[in-house]
């Protein structure tokens, strides 16, 4: 067991905490990422899940601090699959030496501020330990992985999995009856090449979900290139557009244009592909009544797309589309074509138990050689609170976020000083293409960390009004759109307990903005606590 004692430490070596090593070292400062893996990539190094790849185009899910990084580095496709995206973070890692300060194989288990010298101990289940001065927790938004508690899951006697914790090594599932709980992301892109190998495959839903199609392709080298002679150029628009992302934003309503232009304009995103399907009007996401134009027309594709109208029903969403992520899907709803693939929806016919041979329903018992749990994460909160940190006063963030997580900008907790979130609840993170976000706050934090040792200020830490008025402003800008009108991991409401609380902040401008001016204001809602002369 050892003691290290260094400026900051970075929980987590995905893409914020690389890139949160990288810039602390610029600053002189010594740092230390702590990961649980035993490799790089955090979310990309767990989800292995076969169909894993990014929803947001690749040239746009990458890194921009380094030029010639992004000017050298060479995408294949327009969305890039899991294993490639593993090997950017890898390339990174080794472009700029990171790896030297990763401790691998550990995962934090505590952190606790001491107030008389204002300095955390954080500890590993490795028993090594840590004083630092300053905690950044690079944990991600959607790493805590949520395993139903469906009695008798201990019994399974087949294998288990869920998409969130993949093995490292192949799975093959030929000749197997394959049973996937849950129809989110993980599942929407795994249940195509799953059933491509499985004996049978059933699908047990609980919410009908809307998906677009993803028309990935490989990269064209002349637009690469065309894109490549302006990239910063490019960057800078998106970093202008609430989603962060080459969305091509329509600035029309969809209640002031006729039914028949409308279904043109779907038709049209419904065939490039992806999530810009989501802004082909202003007030898809505002009104509820704009909304169901699009919901409507996904729902037609349903029906068009599957041929038993018994699967079609249960597979067409009634709610609202987007106010849970819109999933981005390759052959998602024609695989419920194939003789072999079933549908169970598990409102009709809820799950009793796992037995030690497979699922039994209220209905009846099924066999199964392989159970996939797509069932999500513990989003946003479950990364912070399953580490138990303790700030000022001894006092647990369990506690500090019984009510939901507060923070202010998603980047502070009042009672925590020098604890810093990357793309932590109350910023706008997973309303976002997450690369630029996380870099957003990655030099912000990088920005404030210094300007500390400037000012020779020892702790810098949210204020309370300043949070609960940020907390109150975060409720009141998510109850402008539908989002909060699903039950989706925005709000917690998939993990059964947690808070209702919408989480993440709507619109990356008017958040960059805002975290600008409160710099400007020297740290403005921070209370600043100076070095003792
Ligand atoms: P998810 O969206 O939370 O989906 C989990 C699924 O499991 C839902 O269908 C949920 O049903 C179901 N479920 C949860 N608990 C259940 C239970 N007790 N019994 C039965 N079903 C249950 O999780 P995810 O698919 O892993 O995706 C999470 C997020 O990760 C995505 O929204 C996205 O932001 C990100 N992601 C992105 C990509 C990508 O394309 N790049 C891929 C995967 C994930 P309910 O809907 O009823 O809760």
């Amino acid at each position: 067991m050892t003691e290290r004692s260094v400026d900051a430490v970075i929980v987590g070596a995905g893409f914020g905490g690389l890139y949160m090593l990288h810039r602390l070292r610029k600053l002189g400062l010594t740092a230390q990422v702590v990961e649980a893996g035993d490799g790089v990539g955090g979310t990309w190094y767990w989800n292995r899940y076969p169909g894993a790849r990014c929803d947001i185009q690749s040239l746009e899910y990458s890194y921009q601090f380094s030029d010639e990084l992004q000017q050298q580095w060479d995408w294949s496709e327009r969305y890039a699959t899991q294993p490639e995206i593993l090997r950017y973070i890898n390339h990174v890692a080794d472009r700029f030496e990171l790896r030297r300060d990763v401790r691998f194989n550990t995962r934090v288990t505590t952190a606790d501020f001491g107030e008389t010298k204002n300095r955390w101990k954080v500890g590993t289940d490795t028993g090594d330990t840590f004083d630092t001065r300053f905690v950044v927790m690079a944990t991600g938004c959607l790493s805590s992985a949520n395993l139903p508690p469906i009695p008798g899951l201990a019994s399974f006697s087949g294998d288990r999995y869920h998409t969130g914790r993949w093995p490292h090594e192949p799975v093959d599932f030929t000749g197997k009856r394959v049973a996937v709980i849950g129809t989110g992301s993980s599942a929407i892109q795994s249940i195509p090449l799953i059933a491509q190998q499985a004996k049978t495959l059933t699908v047990f839903q609980r919410t009908a979900n809307y998906s677009v199609p993803a028309h990935n392709k490989p990269h064209d080298p002349e637009k690469v290139a065309e894109l490549k002679a302006r990239y910063p150029e490019y960057r800078a628009q998106n970093r202008q557009t609430a989603f962060h992302a080459d969305f091509n934003y329509s600035e029309i309503n969809v209640l002031d244009v006729s039914a028949a232009e409308r279904n043109a304009e779907y038709e049209q995103r419904w065939t490039h592909g992806g999530l810009p399907f989501m802004a082909s009007f202003a007030d898809l996401m505002f009104v509820p009544e704009a909304n169901q134009t699009a919901a409507e027309f996904i729902r037609g594709k349903i029906r068009q797309i599957v041929k038993d109208p018994a699967t079609a029903k249960k597979l067409t969403p009634s709610g609202l589309v987007g106010c849970k992520r819109l999933c981005v899907d390759t052959n998602y709803y024609a695989t419920y074509n194939l003789p072999h693939v079933s549908l169970v929806d598990i409102n009709e016919e809820p799950i009793e138990t796992v037995t030690t041979e497979g699922i039994r329903t209220r209905q009846q018992d099924y066999g199964f050689d392989a159970i996939v749990f797509a069932t999500g994460f513990d989003a946003m909160t479950g990364s912070m609170t399953r580490v138990a940190i303790r700030g000022r006063g001894g006092r647990a963030i369990q506690d500090a976020w019984a009510e939901g997580p507060k923070t202010y900008l998603g980047l502070s907790v009042n009672g925590f000083p020098n604890l810093f979130m990357i793309t932590g609840p109350g910023s706008p993170s997973v309303l976002t293409n997450m690369l630029p976000s996380i870099e957003h706050h990655v030099d912000w934090i990088a920005d404030c960390i210094d300007w500390t040792n400037q000012q020779k200020v020892a702790a810098i830490e949210a204020d309370a009004q300043a949070q609960e008025n940020w907390v109150t402003h975060v409720n009141e800008v998510g109850d402008t759109s539908v989002y909060p009108r699903c039950n989706s991991w925005y709000l917690g409401s998939n993990v059964p307990g947690k808070p209702r609380v919408f989480m993440p902040y709507l619109g990356f401008p008017p958040y960059a903005e805002k975290c600008r001016q409160v710099v400007e204001a020297g740290y403005d809602g921070f209370i600043k606590q100076p070095e003792v002369a």
